[in-house]
């Protein structure tokens, strides 16, 4: 059987590694979920090992991936695919949509008034049942607009 370096922990018990994913309980999840969380630059899982690296030196890039994979099925957070070689992740679940820089790949969160209105619109136009929406939005962000202004 595999060797789980963050057994240490002392929650993990080879016992419960082999019940369904449902029912165990997973510190290292936990760990991954409140990192999560507590951001709000939609990291990749890369980022969150590095970022976690330090304090649990034993924690797996294997692990940080089966974890988010496990999270964005049971809906506690999103994955987001912008196209990129890479996803992002976002501990904020709530209706809202992104605008990605092209120039310095910083991902903003947009908020929008009117997510309903929008949703039915949307929702109008197809025969299809949506339901989620998931918008991003491409282009220069502001400070990188400034930032073209002062080489100019
Ligand atoms: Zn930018
Ligand atoms: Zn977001």
């Amino acid at each position: 059987m595999r060797k789980y370096g963050i057994l240490q922990l002392g929650t993990i018990t080879n016992k419960e590694i082999t019940l369904p994913a449902k029912t165990r309980y997973s510190k290292q999840r936990e760990i991954i979920y409140h990192n999560l969380l507590n951001r709000h630059d939609h990291p990749t899982a890369e980022q969150i090992y590095q970022d976690l690296k330090q304090d649990y030196p034993h924690l797996s890039m294997g692990t940080v991936y089966r974890n988010l994979g496990y999270l964005v099925d049971h809906h506690m957070i999103r994955k987001l695919d912008f196209g990129e070689q890479v996803v992002h992740y976002d501990g904020n679940t709530n209706d809202h949509y992104h605008f990605i820089c092209k120039k310095c790949h910083h991902i903003y969160d947009i908020h929008h008034d009117h997510h309903d209105a929008l949703s039915s619109s949307l929702q109008s136009m197809v025969e299809h049942h949506i339901d989620f929406i998931d918008l991003a939005m491409l282009g220069t962000c502001k400070n990188c607009m400034e930032k073209e202004k002062e080489i100019s």
